[in-house]
């Protein structure tokens, strides 16, 4: 009875999954599809739509490689030593532009990091990119975005903080679900790959956030 109720829970998961992935990758195909036949019968609107169809399949490729990282294995991790600092600094002169362009401050402080730490660096970038961007995203023009590293002989703890406007208690239990997002043109799957990312190298994700109090999110991975 057990069994057929865990498999029948799965089955619904699988389902929801499913209609999301469906309806996230159809909306951007019926508009890709509806430009070019536009451009097809006019072709001299055709430079018009360029942007809108490149920004379409942008948002494809972004959902079809999220969905790749989630069905990775845990056992394809590739662990190599890095230097948790360069590694960070490396994730934000990736991100400069973007936060130089909404004019946001990025700071970045490390105290107790020397040594190096044995992880992925592609899936810790992933991990910084997918925090960074949406801390970014979250504030506004002139405010700022703090990325901080400390390691001990335990662990790695990295944090990001912004002072935007923060998460109702709500939106935190939301938080992490597949495609729950509050942007335009979110896909609601930066999150949810966050977390297995993280469980993956057998780490913890926390949330800290108030309403109009900005957010702070914490990642510790052990040694
Ligand atoms: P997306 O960025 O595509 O919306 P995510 O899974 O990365 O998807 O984030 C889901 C949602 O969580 C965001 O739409 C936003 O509402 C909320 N969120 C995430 N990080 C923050 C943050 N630092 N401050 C405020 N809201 C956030
Ligand atoms: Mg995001």
């Amino acid at each position: 009875m057990l069994e057929f109720k865990e498999k029948s829970q799965q089955l619904s998961t699988i389902t929801q999954m499913s209609a999301g992935i469906a309806h996230e990758i159809k909306n951007p195909l019926t508009a890709i599809k509806g430009f070019l036949q536009i451009g097809a019968a006019n072709p001299e609107l055709r430079d018009n739509y360029q942007e809108i169809i490149l920004d379409e399949v942008n948002r494809i490729e972004a959902i079809v490689q999220d969905f790749m990282m989630l069905s990775k294995p845990k056992s394809s991790l590739q662990l190599e030593q890095v230097d948790p600092e360069q590694l960070v600094s490396y994730v934000l002169r990736l991100l400069e532009p973007e936060a130089n362009e909404k004019q946001i401050l990025l700071l970045f402080d490390c105290e107790t990091t020397q040594g190096t730490f044995e992880t992925e660096p592609k899936r810790m970038n992933q991990i910084l990119i997918n925090l960074v961007k949406n801390a970014i995203d979250a504030v506004d023009s002139g405010g700022e975005v703090r990325v901080s590293i400390e390691m001990s002989s335990e662990e790695l703890t990295l944090s990001v903080r912004d002072n935007g406007p923060g998460l109702t208690s709500q939106e935190l239990t939301k938080i992490g679900e597949p495609f729950f997002t509050t942007k335009e043109k979110g896909t609601g799957l930066g999150v949810m790959v966050t977390k297995k990312i993280v469980a993956d190298l057998n780490g913890i994700i926390s949330y800290e956030s108030q309403k109009g109090a900005g957010t702070t999110v914490t990642v510790r991975l052990p040694k």
